[in-house]
């Protein structure tokens, strides 16, 4: 079976789980997660990393450290995995669904403007602060959350003045991005706070985990220590309700040891996202993965866009493809059509996401794929897309 996305586990990372067994250095402190936190910021352009069970409880951190509340709002893109979603909800928040762009399939900055003027306005509260409320529903306006789709990079200054202008946080789910540039900038430099993923199907993995990263040493500190159950001493004493949310010495050797490789990974995903677009640029029966112009993608997952595609197309290529002992999957299914959000609050108009969705069908892109692999993919597709449609 061609896997669509697996480890790669042929760097140090054997060797530094030993280390951990051999120092007794198994739980939640050592030098493998003081190791991961020091990589991931330096990697993403910042000073700060805090180490977390897995990205969906670093985007809840993040939530908390900026200031979301029990009955805010955070504009989030529908079209994300579904964690995005609910690490707002575990904050006490509700997710406000904007649409995505065509060409980059991340949210619509120019929507987010849109909807702020049109729907949102400064109210002071009993203790003279300005919040910014959604004039029907009366809820604060409390973050910001752009998701960094399979690596690809949202208009990151433009959405950055749209916060500032409305004064409100902005934290980047930068789940599987890491590797990503944007205008020349590294992923952590474009918002205070950004996330990582290291679960199992990201390029780098920890086989679970996830990291916040910054530059503002009080906010990072404040995640840590939200993270840590806010302790403030050994001697039982918190000033919190915190969490545990760390990431242990034994996730933190895999990382170190895949993030030792992220440059070699990252170049492989998009020799690989290279690869499946020069096969199908000419076929007129698919659109590639979108690729937005100022951004260089990580290309997290690759695969096709069917121009006639549906649920039910993607389920049958799937089909096909799994008798050829190839995996392919369809992609995400937006959170706005997801049981548990059906009543969440919405942009006026999600087309893009609601369009797009269905027709997206990912193929094998695991870092240790050969090019035959790749090929006869390439090949049982094209044959694949014949017989279906
Ligand atoms: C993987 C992913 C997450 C969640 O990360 P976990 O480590 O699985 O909790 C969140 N957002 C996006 C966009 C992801 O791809």
């Amino acid at each position: 079976m061609i896997h669509l996305a697996v480890p790669n586990l042929t760097g140090n990372e054997r060797k530094y789980l030993n280390d951990c067994i051999d120092t007794t250095f198994v739980s939640s402190v050592g030098e493998y997660v003081n190791r991961i936190e020091k990589m991931s910021a330096e990697l993403t352009g910042t000073q700060y990393g805090v180490a977390t069970s897995s990205g969906t409880t670093g985007l809840h951190l993040a939530l908390i450290a900026s200031g979301v509340k029990r009955d805010d709002l955070v504009i989030i893109p529908s079209f994300t995995f579904i964690a995005t979603a609910n690490a707002v909800v575990h904050a006490g928040a509700t997710p406000w669904f904007m649409d995505i762009r065509k060409d980059s399939w991340t949210i619509d900055v120019d929507q987010i403007k849109r909807e702020l003027e049109k729907n949102t306005k400064f109210e002071s509260d009993s203790s003279g602060s300005r919040r910014l409320i959604h004039t029907e529903s009366g809820k604060r306006v409390a973050a910001i959350m752009p998701v960094y789709t399979l690596g690809n990079i949202p208009e990151m200054d433009q959405l950055m003045k749209i916060a500032e202008e409305y004064e409100i946080p902005v934290i980047a789910d930068a789940a599987a991005a890491m590797g990503a540039e944007y205008m020349g900038k590294k992923t952590g430099e474009l918002s205070p706070l950004t996330v990582f993923s290291f679960n199992g199907n990201k390029t780098v993995t920890a086989g679970g985990g996830g990291m916040v990263v910054g530059n503002d040493k009080a906010l990072l500190d404040l995640c840590k220590h939200i993270s840590t159950t806010a302790r403030v001493s050994a001697d039982y004493d918190f000033d919190m309700v915190g969490y545990n949310y760390r990431m242990t010495n034994i996730q933190a050797a895999v990382g170190v040891a895949q993030l030792e490789q992220l440059e070699k990974f990252v170049n492989r995903k998009r020799e690989i996202r290279r690869f499946y677009n020069s096969t199908f640029e000419n076929n007129d029966k698919v659109e590639l993965f979108a690729e937005p112009e100022n951004c260089n993608s990580a290309c997290w997952f690759s695969g096709l866009v069917i121009k006639s595609g549906n649920s039910q197309v993607i389920k049958s290529m799937c089909e096909f493809l799994r008798f050829r002992d190839i995996e392919a999957r369809p992609f995400w299914k937006p959170v706005h059509l997801q049981k548990p959000y059906a009543d969440a609050f919405k942009a006026n108009n999600l087309s893009v996401t609601e369009e797009l969705w269905d027709k997206i069908i990912t193929l094998p892109c695991s870092t240790n794929i050969l090019d035959e692999e790749l090929l006869y993919v390439s090949q049982c597709v094209e044959e694949g897309l014949k017989i279906v449609l």
